[in-house]
Parts: C-alpha cells; structure tokens; sequence
C-alpha cells in the first residue's frame, strides 16, 4: 500500500518498530522524562514563548478541539469562527452543543480568508477567534498575519487548529500571539492515530483558572497540573506517546521543524509540477504544503480514488459530502518520497491511458 491520504499517514521504520514493542507501564521517572522532552520539543516546533505549556490528550484531533472550546471558553463569550469547510464546521457544532455564542464566517469551498471579511467584525466585542488554519477537506490555508493582526488589533483569544498544517507549514506561535495550538498525531507527526496535542500560551494557562471545564477526561487543568511531573490524569496512548517522542528527536536530530517543513514543501512542489499536463485543476486560492486538493476535469472525484485504491494500491483521499465527485486530495505528509510521487504519477498517467481519467 502506498498511502497519499491525509491521516492516518505512513510512519517511518523507526516509529513501525516501536509499535511492535511490548507497552510499557507508565508511571515511571523513565516514561516521565519521555513525556517532559515530548514537551520541550513540541514548544520549540510550535516556536511558543517562554511560558507555554503543552497538553497531551489521548483521543483523536477532535478532542482537542473540544478541550479547547470546554476549557477556555464559556457564556460569557462571543466567538467567531472561519467556516471554511467540514472542520471550521466542527467547531460550530462543539460550540453549539457547549452552548458558546458563535458566529460564522462561511467560505466557500476553496476561497481564502481576507480583510474584507473581517472588516465587519471589528470593535464588535467578540472574545475568541477560533480558526483551522488549513481547512484540511478543502485544503485551504489561511493567512495567520491577517488573523493575528486582527486579533491582536480587538484584544481577542486566538485557537488555532493546525492539526494538519503543524510541520507542513511553519508556525509562528509566540509572534502571532496565538493562545490555542493544537495538533495530532496522524497527521505531520506520522504516527498512529490516538494522540493530540494542545499547546497553550502563558495567557491561556493563566486563563484556565477562571473557567471551569465541566469535564474530568478533557480537563486542562489536571492535564497540565500532572504534566508538570511528566504525567497524565489517565493512561494515555503510551505506545503512541513514544513513538512520537522518537519523531519529534528524529525531527529535531535532521534540523528541526524548518527542515522537516521543507521537506514537505519539497514534495508538494514536485507533485505540483508533475501533474501539470493531468486533466487537473488545483482548487483552493491558498495552499499548505500538506495536501494539494484536485478537481478532475473529465471524471467524477471519487472514481479516482476507487480505482487507484483497487488496481494500483494507492490510496489518495476523497471527499466527503457534497465534494464527493468533485474533489479528491493528496497528501504531502508521512514517511513518502519522491519516488512515490513519481509511482503516482505514473498510476495517474496509465489511468489517462485507460480512458479513465
Ligand atoms: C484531521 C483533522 C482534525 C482531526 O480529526 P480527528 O479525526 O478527530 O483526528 C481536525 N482538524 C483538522 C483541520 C484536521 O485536518
């Protein structure tokens, strides 16, 4: 299998060895020194300022986003939130469901964010902007210099979901002033899925202590109270926590969250080039290095993915919903290289061949 999805993405020899090793027991100094450098590493790729903490949750990137929301917010706030597509609406639906006065700022599938839009936002009160800054289903990729000054500029919180985007796109933590980090560890991270991380700035440390979460597993607070040991309230993931422990050295060993974004990019670039004479068009205005979404002129979307999965062995990422025959994307993340962008390319090319593309 060749895997060009989105998460759960190809994991390296060395995080696939670690999973077919006994799991250890965890409430040891060893598994606590694990857990402290999984935290200073996920600080220094975040590019957080001094006082930040990070949270490890054991649950996929969705949890995350709701221990965010659970946490840091309340009635007494008023949120915006970037609909841009299936993610910037999970947000809507957690907001809704913890009673969190939301509006929207609906985009169309594919268009970027801009000034304009958020003109009509200005002076208007509202406390918190909660954005995903790659809407991963259509694969756009906001511009955080336009949300940081905007919500530096209103004195507004700022949650970022960069669950996608972390290591694929560079993130400016502490200079943007971004409150909310969070990410997960199918994606970039290239391991398992089960593991996502949030990372909170001094303020959105401080800013626990006047909200109550209303939850024991997604609480913050006992997460980071527990974390200042190394530990968790609960056992976690601990298998998956170490095999992103040996990403995140392995990352930090090859040149850091620079290098290894450039790699992506890398691999991005080439594929972008590569299909430049397929009946492709590239739909979204803003790209993350991630993932690059096609719209295929001739054919329906989820029939690629169809017969690439069953007579090549690759697997692409459809769309769900109303993009379902009109997009598919590809992913830039995992263990891949530029050989495998040329194996799928070259599936491509002997689908055009077939008459099926
Ligand atoms: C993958 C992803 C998530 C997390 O989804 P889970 O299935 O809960 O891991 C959230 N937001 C974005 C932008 C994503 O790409």
């Amino acid at each position: 299998m060749l895997n060009f999805t989105v998460g759960p993405v190809q994991a390296d020899e060395v995080v696939r060895e670690i999973g077919a090793q006994q799991v250890p027991y965890f409430r040891t100094p060893e598994f606590s020194a694990v857990m402290l450098e999984n935290e200073r590493l996920m600080l220094q790729f975040a590019k957080a300022g001094e006082d930040a903490r990070v949270a490890f949750m054991t649950g996929s990137g969705t949890a995350s986003m709701e221990a965010a929301v659970i946490n840091l917010l309340d009635e007494r706030d008023k949120a915006i939130i970037v609909n841009g597509g299936s993610f910037g609406q999970r947000f809507v639906e957690i907001c809704d469901i913890h009673k969190i006065n939301n509006t929207q700022i609906k985009l169309e599938a594919g268009k970027k964010l801009t000034k304009e839009m958020l003109a009509p936002f200005e002076n208007k009160g509202y406390t918190a902007f909660i954005v995903n800054v790659h809407e991963t289903s259509t694969g756009v990729h906001y511009d955080m210099d336009l949300i940081s000054d905007f919500c530096h500029r209103n004195g507004i919180f700022l949650i970022v979901d960069a669950i996608s985007s972390f290591l694929a796109d560079e993130f400016k933590m502490a200079e943007w002033g971004v409150d909310v980090m969070i990410t997960g560890s199918q994606k970039a991270l290239a391991c398992p899925p089960g593991v996502s991380v949030i990372v909170l700035s001094g303020k959105a440390v401080s800013r626990l202590s006047s909200y109550n979460s209303g939850c024991l597993y997604l609480d913050l607070k006992s997460a980071l109270k527990n974390g200042e040991r190394g530990q968790t309230p609960f056992t976690p993931a601990v298998g998956t926590l170490l095999q992103i422990n040996a990403r995140l050295k392995a990352i930090e060993k090859a040149g850091g969250a620079k290098a290894e974004t450039a790699k992506i990019a890398a691999l991005a670039q080439d594929f972008r080039e590569k299909i430049k004479d397929l009946p492709f068009e590239i739909v979204s205005e803003s790209l993350s290095n991630a993932v690059t979404p096609l719209h295929p002129k001739n054919v329906g979307a989820y029939s690629i993915f169809t017969v690439l999965k069953d007579e090549y062995g690759i697997w692409v990422c459809p769309n769900g919903g109303a993009l379902v025959d009109e997009i598919f994307r590809v992913g830039h993340i995992g263990a891949l290289t530029f050989e495998d962008n040329d194996t799928l390319i070259s599936a491509l090319k002997d689908m055009q061949k077939r008459g099926l593309l």
